[in-house]
Order: C-alpha cells, then structure tokens, then sequence
C-alpha cells in the first residue's frame, strides 16, 4: 500500500499483487518472443499462455481452458458480448443498474436497430425476475451483471440463467466486480458468458478476459491474425496474461481467508459508524460483495466528503469510479429509488484483501471530522 494514505476503493482498481508483479517480469525482461512464432524461443511464452488459460478456466469452473478468450479488458469485453447480440439476436435485456460498458453499448447497438429493455430491480438492487421473464422470447440475449460496482449487489446468477435458458435465451454476466471476490463456477451457474477485468482482482491494469461456453457462436470482434481462436486478433500481452492469471490463482486460493478478513473489518466500520453518533444510510443487498459499503449521508454532498477525505489522505469513491466527472445522481442509486436527498450525499467505500483495522478506524474518525 502506498504510505500515507488509506486506499478503500478497491472496486475502482486494486493493488497489484506481488507474485503477480514478479510473474510479470519474466515476460517482459526475458521470455519476450511473440507467442505465436514457431521457433524454439517462442515455447516459453506459447506454454505460459497455454497455462494461464488452464488456470483461469480452473478459477472460474469453466470446462475447457478454450472457453478463455484475453481481451484488454472489462469493458471490451461487454462491449464484445452487446455487439455480438446486436448482429446475432437484435432482441437484448440488461438491468437498470448495468455498468456504462454495457449500458452504453446498449445504447450503441439500439441507435442500430436493437431493441433493448432495461430490467428494474428492487430498493436493494436486486433484478426483478418476473419483469425479466415477462420480457423473453426465444432467441433473445440476457445480459445482467454478477455483483453491481456501486452498491455491491449480488445478483441471482443461477437464476437468471435458468430463466434464460427455459425461454431459449443466451445469458452472458459481466462479473467484473465479482471474479477473484466471491466463489463462481460458471458450469453450476450456468452462464453462457462472463466478462472479468485483471485489475479488479490484484491483477495488471489492460486485461480481461471473456468465458464463451463452448458451443456459443460468437462473431469475431478484432479482424486479423489467429490468435485467440481467431476471434480477437493481435499480438498477446503474455506478461499481463501470465499475471492476470497469477493474481486469480492467489485470490481463488485465499478466497475464505480473504473473505473473512474483509467482512470483519467491514462490521468493524459498521459498528464504529453506528458508535460515531453519524446518520447514515447503507445501500445494497444483504448478499453483497466483500467490503462494498455504500453509505449514504442525509443532506450531505458526496463529491464534498471525497474531497476532504481525499485531504485527510483517505481513497473512497461517489458512485463508480468511471462517473467520477458526473456530478448527477448515479443511475443506479436512481434505479433503486433513493431519496434524492440521501442519493446526493453517497460515498462507496471498498475494502480490500490488503486493507487493515487501523485502516478502518482511520475511515471513520475521518469521517467524524467531515461530518460531525
Ligand atoms: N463492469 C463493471 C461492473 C465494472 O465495475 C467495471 C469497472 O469499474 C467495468 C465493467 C469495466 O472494467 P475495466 O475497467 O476493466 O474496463
């Protein structure tokens, strides 16, 4: 962690892990030939690729490492997906409470000719399955995220995907903030596809990754040479690859231990919040992803308490990191039905693996000089 400061927006962008850094570095100092050369110099980073799709295909439950393609990231991944259902099924349902990578892509493949309907969900952001049902018909493509980025809802995956399936759908989940987080197999789930970001799980920033389940028919989305079953051309980032796979493995092998570590600094914020004497709101599901506090202060404005945590050398967030320039309530805050006045005044605090008691403490007596 950085000196001096408190960092706890650990959804906006993680620290990188040290094993991930060290993974790195052979792909960048030595083994550099371009994996798809056919000489000898070229086994190393070709076996490395090889290996990090086997482990993030393991990571995730999928069933073939072939079901991992690399993207440079989450939001080219959803982009891929909502562009492929513009060309393939012109008929789309998303949530209310979408990322702007797939609202905007929405709005991209409607402004085309798609039709898109955006799904309500309910006050702690949960996706109203009988509206989403009511809306299918065959052919159709579902696209709703695995956890929200703001309020940290998990969302019904299995559930989704059933209905999807039952009414002749193809399902795909951005789980951008879920992947490295919480538990996923893709097969128990049943998702069709699922979009995931390297740096969201201690992994370098510019790589993602897109599950295809096999069998799923998707349109090439960069045109050139074969690399990635010929479906997203040009050279690979080995060394980001090989780390985005390193990061994973570390998170998948610590997720109990990391989980518990963070649920219990996040009842610790809690509880000194509630001692704090501050009125506050929290958003979101009961079931949400570790350490995603979304708290919402009565006649407060949010962007002022950034700012002066930010003075106080404290990192937390508005609403999502990529709205950060807008100063209008959040769509998502909006879509659960906050009272403007309380959606004016909301911070989004996420902790991480790395983030400790005093971190905590650090928070909330932060926030008692902001607000008090
Ligand atoms: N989807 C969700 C839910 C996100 O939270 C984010 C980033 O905040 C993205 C997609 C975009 O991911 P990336 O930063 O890798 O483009």
């Amino acid at each position: 962690m950085k000196k001096d400061i408190v960092y706890a927006d650990n959804a906006a962008t993680t620290q990188m892990s040290e094993k991930a850094v060290e993974a790195m570095q052979n792909y960048l100092r030595r083994e550099y030939a371009n994996a798809s050369q056919p000489y000898a110099f070229a086994r190393e980073p070709k076996k490395a690729l090889r290996n990090a799709r086997e482990t993030i295909a393991e990571c995730i439950g999928a069933k073939s490492p072939d079901e991992i393609i690399f993207t440079s990231c989450g939001t080219e991944s959803d982009n891929w997906v909502i562009e492929n259902a513009l060309l393939q099924h012109r008929n789309i349902h998303t949530s209310q409470i979408e990322h702007h990578a797939i609202l905007n892509s929405c709005a991209f493949a409607e402004s085309l000719g798609a039709k898109v309907s955006y799904i309500p969900v309910d006050k702690d952001g949960v996706v109203d399955l009988k509206e989403l049902s009511n809306n299918l018909s065959n052919g159709d493509f579902v696209s709703v995220m695995f956890a929200n980025n703001e309020i940290g809802t998990i969302e019904p995956i299995a559930d989704i995907a059933q209905l999807s399936h039952e009414h002749g759908c193809i399902f795909h989940t951005d789980a951008v903030q879920a992947v490295g987080h919480i538990p996923i197999n893709v097969q128990e789930l049943g998702v069709d596809m699922l979009s995931a970001s390297g740096h969201k799980f201690n992994g370098p920033k510019g790589i993602g990754f897109l599950y295809i389940r096999k069998g799923i028919h998707m349109s090439p989305l960069i045109h050139g040479g074969a690399q990635e079953s010929g479906l997203r051309a040009g050279t690979e980032n080995v060394a980001a690859i090989v780390a985005m796979a390193t990061a994973l493995k570390e998170n998948i092998s610590h997720l109990d231990e990391n989980i518990q570590h963070i649920r219990r600094l996040e009842s610790l914020l809690l509880s000194l919040l509630e001692e704090s004497g501050i009125k506050y709101h929290r958003n979101g599901a009961a079931n949400h992803t570790p350490g995603n506090i979304s708290l919402s202060f009565p006649n407060a404005d949010g962007e002022a308490i950034l700012h002066r945590l930010d003075f106080l050398g404290i990192c937390v967030s508005t609403g999502s990191a990529c709205d950060s320039k807008e100063t209008q309530i959040s769509h998502v805050l909006k879509a659960i039905g906050l009272d403007e006045s309380l959606a004016k005044g909301t911070i989004r605090i996420t902790l991480g693996k790395n983030n400790t008691e005093d971190d905590v403490m650090q928070i909330v007596s932060a926030l008692k000089r902001v607000l008090l």
